[in-house]
């Protein structure tokens, strides 16, 4: 029963929070009223993106700072390895050890278009990661399988090469198929994968912004999701609302499949991933 399933969820939950850097003192503070609105809910980790040219590089290290500086967080940057030399990662990971940083999302980095096929991956950056310190790694895995691999399996050993190498949880790209989900973290059981699958939440407001986004990265919209918001285009206060209950409905699913450990993809907007917080049961400390 709906009473049963909602007792079930428990305040014994994980929760970490993904930010980008801004780039307009208008959006740096819609970020910082973000950090501070979700701050009381003690996430294990907050994480903030890194871009693909220097300039938001910079920015990335600007936000982490003033976290480590200002706020009792735990400061997680991503790093990419596209464009970066092994000695500029080297010199940066133990430029991170020496300012308190203990965690990294280690990710390959999306490629510029039209760029040679790649030759070192996400893996690479994990092990250099591990032979300047011991970080806590966090990488990436698709439940959808990513857009370059050249099959599902494949892109299931190479999850594993990034767990062997030393990372300590996967975040999943986000997904709106929870069965697809549930099927690709038993296909890691199987692979001998032994840490935590996070799925990443996406709340969605912006259902035409997310078709745009959904195609690039090879993440299915259901008909169910389209019709949640069909005819809501003019409609962001609905929008709002019809994005939280979905996002409800899916972490309430995840919770009673066992899921423990959850990733927000924030948009850094606080409002939605409060709320779904709250309905997981993490209440502020
Ligand atoms: P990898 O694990 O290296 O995999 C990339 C592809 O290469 C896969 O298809 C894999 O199967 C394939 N592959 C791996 N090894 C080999 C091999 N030896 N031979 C052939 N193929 C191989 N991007 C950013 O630029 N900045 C961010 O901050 C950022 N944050 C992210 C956070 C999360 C949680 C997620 C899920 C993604 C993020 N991304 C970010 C996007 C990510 O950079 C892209 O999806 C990128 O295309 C792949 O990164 P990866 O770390 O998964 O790469």
């Amino acid at each position: 029963s709906l009473n049963q399933s909602l007792s079930e969820l428990n305040g014994d939950i994980n929760v970490s929070f993904e930010f980008f850097p801004p780039s307009t003192p208008e959006m740096e503070q819609i970020l910082w009223n973000s950090i501070r609105r979700l701050e009381p809910l003690n996430p294990k980790f907050v994480s903030v993106t890194y871009g693909a040219n220097s300039g938001v590089r910079d920015r990335t290290h600007g936000v982490i700072e003033r976290i480590q500086q200002e706020t009792d967080l735990v400061a997680a940057p991503h790093l990419t390895l596209v464009d970066a030399s092994d000695e500029e990662l080297l010199e940066l990971a133990k430029h991170y050890w020496k300012s308190g940083i203990r965690d990294i999302v280690a990710l390959r980095g999306d490629l510029p278009a039209g760029s040679p096929k790649p030759t070192r991956f996400a893996v690479d950056l994990v092990r250099l990661l591990r032979s300047v310190a011991d970080f806590d790694i966090s990488v990436a895995a698709y439940p959808e399988v990513h857009p370059d691999a050249s099959n599902a399996q494949a892109d299931l050993i190479n999850l594993k090469r990034k767990i062997d190498a030393g990372a300590s949880r996967a975040i999943t790209q986000f997904f709106f198929d929870v069965e697809s989900y549930l099927r690709f973290r038993d296909r890691c059981v199987a692979a001998g994968i032994d840490v935590e699958i996070v799925p990443g939440i996406l709340p969605v407001t912006n259902f035409t912004q997310l078709k745009r986004f959904a195609g690039m990265t090879n993440v299915s919209l259901p008909g169910w999701l389209h019709k949640q918001f069909d005819g809501l285009e003019n409609d962001a206060g609905t929008r709002q609302l019809v994005g939280a209950n979905v996002a409800i409905d899916m972490v309430k699913v995840l919770s009673r499949e066992g899921v423990k450990d959850f990733h927000f993809y924030t948009l850094n907007r606080a409002e939605l991933t409060y709320a779904i917080c709250h309905t997981l049961g993490v209440r502020p400390k």
